[in-house]
């Protein structure tokens, strides 16, 4: 076992909400090293939209050019509820103007060459093998598997479990759920260049037992996706998927599903059958969680990455001492400003809704979703140490 030098963080996975954390603590001066099994740069199994704390996040960071350039601007969305149909813009606010999208590809990529540039150690190819305890209990470090099977012992002040919604630092630690959801929707989605297609809004559309919706991302790609509940998924795209994929397409969003009937997608499709969301408790001696690891929501409300942004500067500003409370007020702060929007989320999911209802309940989700920015916005900017 190869016995490494120490870090004060180290963060187990690398992407949305692990290389935020790792960019965030290395700006303020921190040796850290963040490691991923997976590959840089690779796709994983999501949407992407982002609403306007991600973006803020983003844009506080000093990240959004590169995102930007590569992926169009959001500047409207579209709500359809059965054939009523609301459009909204996005009004400027916070220095944020519109929305983006990008693939995960582009994202994770951006945040890992940010993490890097600002001093942190960010490796892929490696694995958790276990957490490493002092004789109280304590989490003192990781030992770390590469590719080629060798260990490495690695001490930290602190382990962050950044690992997803299978985290294992999240199971090692025992992390108990503070509050539990009840319905899980199943999505399925593709890539597509919609032909003709001149809008560059989000679009959501809702119909009794069947949503749907169009991301524009980069590339001249649009993601397309339906999201049911987990017994219609199961019948209905068990066999032919993609066939299965184009039938809910028709019935909730008929003139789309004809526009794609001859256009084959870019990429194979994808699907996820649903998972109940969660809230866990996200601190403890010698360890922290953030993003998925520590909160996930159905994605039906398309909000996770930007959670794990704000919730990558919540845990950072607690670790550094910046924010009173300390790891317990890091935790404290993301339930108050994610509790309501769990129990939307929740009941959105669980499809048993009329559409005025739904509508009543995405206004509340909007108001959820300005009180989160404005938290946000309100925090001062940390200067990278090299500038
Ligand atoms: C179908 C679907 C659609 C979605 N759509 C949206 C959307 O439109 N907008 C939105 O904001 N959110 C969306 N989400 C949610 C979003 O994907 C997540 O909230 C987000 O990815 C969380 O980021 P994360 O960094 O916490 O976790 P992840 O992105 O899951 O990253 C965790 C990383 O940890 C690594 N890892 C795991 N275990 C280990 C280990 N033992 N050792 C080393 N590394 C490990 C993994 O390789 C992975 O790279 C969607 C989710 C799904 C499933």
């Amino acid at each position: 076992m190869n016995r490494e030098r120490r870090f004060d963080v180290v963060i187990v996975g690398a992407r949305a909400a692990g290389a935020s954390t790792a960019l965030l603590l290395a700006r303020r001066g921190l040796r850290v090293m963040g490691f991923d099994r997976g590959a840089y740069g690779t796709d994983t199994l999501s949407t992407h939209a982002l609403m306007r704390t991600g973006v803020l996040a983003l844009r506080r960071w000093g990240l959004l050019g590169r995102i930007a350039a590569q992926t169009p601007a959001v500047r409207t969305t579209r709500f359809t509820y059965g054939d009523e149909v609301l459009d909204l813009a996005i009004e400027p606010q916070w220095g944020v103007d519109a929305l983006y999208a990008p693939r995960r590809t582009l994202l994770d990529a951006v945040l890992v060459d940010a993490a890097r540039a600002a001093g942190a150690e960010i490796r892929h190819g490696v694995r958790l093998r276990s957490l490493l305890r002092d004789r109280d209990g304590r989490v003192r470090g990781v030992v770390a598997e590469d590719e080629r099977g060798a260990l490495a012992e690695i001490e930290a002040d602190l382990v962050v479990g950044a690992d997803g919604i299978r985290s294992t630092v999240a199971e090692r630690v025992g992390a108990t759920p503070v509050r539990v959801g009840r319905h899980a929707t199943a999505v399925a989605y593709g890539y597509f260049a919609i032909p003709k297609r001149t809008s560059h809004g989000y679009e959501w559309g809702f119909r009794p037992r069947v949503g749907t919706g169009v991301i524009p991302t980069g590339a001249g790609a649009f993601c397309v996706f339906v999201a049911v509940p987990q017994a219609r998924f199961d019948a209905r795209l068990a066999g032919d998927f993609e066939a299965g994929f184009r039938a809910l397409l028709a019935e909730g969003a008929p003139e789309l599903a004809a526009s794609l009937a001859h256009m084959a997608p870019l990429e194979r499709l994808r699907g996820f059958r649903g998972r109940v969301g969660y809230l866990r408790r996200s601190h403890g001696p010698g360890w922290a969680l953030v993003g998925d690891a520590g909160y996930f929501k159905d994605p039906f409300t398309a909000h996770g990455i930007s959670d794990a942004l704000r919730d990558a500067e919540l845990l950072a500003r607690a670790i550094t001492g910046e924010r009173a409370g300390g790891l317990a007020g890091y935790q404290e702060r993301r339930d108050a400003l994610s509790l309501r929007f769990f129990e939307l989320t929740d009941a959105i999911a669980s499809f048993d809704w009329e559409l005025p209802a739904l509508r009543e309940m995405h206004r509340e989700l909007a108001k959820e979703m300005s009180r989160e920015a404005r938290a946000l916005a309100e925090l001062d900017v940390v200067v990278p140490r090299a500038a």
